[in-house]
């Protein structure tokens, strides 16, 4: 199974500017921190063409696509439905995630309607992720045939970091027992720009073939943040130290 994982944020109010898309920040930080990696974000509105041909699209580069948002109870939540005629399947309530949201409304002493259970629906198949946060649930759906899997989670920015926590991130660690975080090592700059720096580097001969290096520039300084896996640790102890030695004049940490 691939180990670049997609992740499909739906949501027009992501595009119209009305609200900021955390999820790949989120999502992208935890899995660095397992050591996998995510390899594309997509945001679109909530269209069912839309949807289905970026699924589509997303499981012909990926086995593992991560699709938020849309599963709300109102009539622009059409995630499900979507996915649903997408893969084929039906439309079921799932009786624990419904009993969850039931014990959750009745804490509350909010009565439960046939909205809020719409918040239950999963694709025929699915496994429910409960959510511990809030009241939709998520759910995994296997494609066995295909050697895929989709992750469809709730939107909201708490919720969807539970469904992390809680189920994706372990989920992954079990597919991906050998996966380790890339070792990182991070310098910081001040009074000199990125092209200087560049053409410093250059002029003494930096080579990037065995690390990956990022450049962040912001604020008057630059961070230099510097990855290779483990196996490569050597390589990077001589790139961090050439670094070191080169920018010496300009660095604050
Ligand atoms: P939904 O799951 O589409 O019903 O969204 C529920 C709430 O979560 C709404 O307020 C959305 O704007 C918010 N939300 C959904 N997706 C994201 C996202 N990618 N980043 C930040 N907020 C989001
Ligand atoms: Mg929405």
């Amino acid at each position: 199974m691939n180990s670049s994982i997609e992740l499909i944020s739906i949501g027009s109010e992501l595009l119209s500017g009305r609200t900021l898309n955390t999820h790949a920040q989120t999502l992208g930080a935890a899995l660095t921190e397992i050591g996998l990696t995510l390899s594309r974000d997509t945001t679109i509105p909530d269209e069912i063409d839309t949807i289905q041909s970026v699924v589509k699209e997303a499981f012909e580069r990926t086995d593992i696509v991560v699709v938020s948002g849309g599963l709300g109870p109102t009539v622009d939540d059409i995630t499900r439905e979507a996915l649903a005629a997408l893969f084929k399947v039906s439309i079921v309530t799932s009786p624990s995630g419904l009993a969850e949201m039931t014990r959750r409304f009745d804490a509350r002493g909010i009565s439960m309607t046939p909205a809020s259970a719409r918040m239950a629906l999963i694709l025929e198949g699915a496994e429910t992720l409960l959510n511990s946060v809030g009241a939709a649930s998520g759910q995994r759906l296997d494609l066995p045939d295909l050697g895929k899997t989709l992750f469809i989670v709730p939107g909201p920015p708490k919720e969807f970091a539970a469904m992390l926590s809680d189920h994706l991130v372990p989920w992954l660690r079990a597919a991906f027992p050998d996966a380790a975080p890339l070792q990182l090592r991070v310098l910081t700059t001040q009074g000199i720009g990125e092209s200087s720096i560049v053409t410093m580097l250059e002029a003494a001969g930096f080579q990037y073939s065995e690390i990956s290096v990022g450049f962040y520039p912001g604020a008057g300084m630059v961070e230099i943040r510097l990855n290779a896996p483990t196996e490569k640790a050597a390589a990077l102890d001589d790139a961090e130290r050439m670094l070191r030695e080169l920018l010496h004049d300009y660095l604050i940490d």
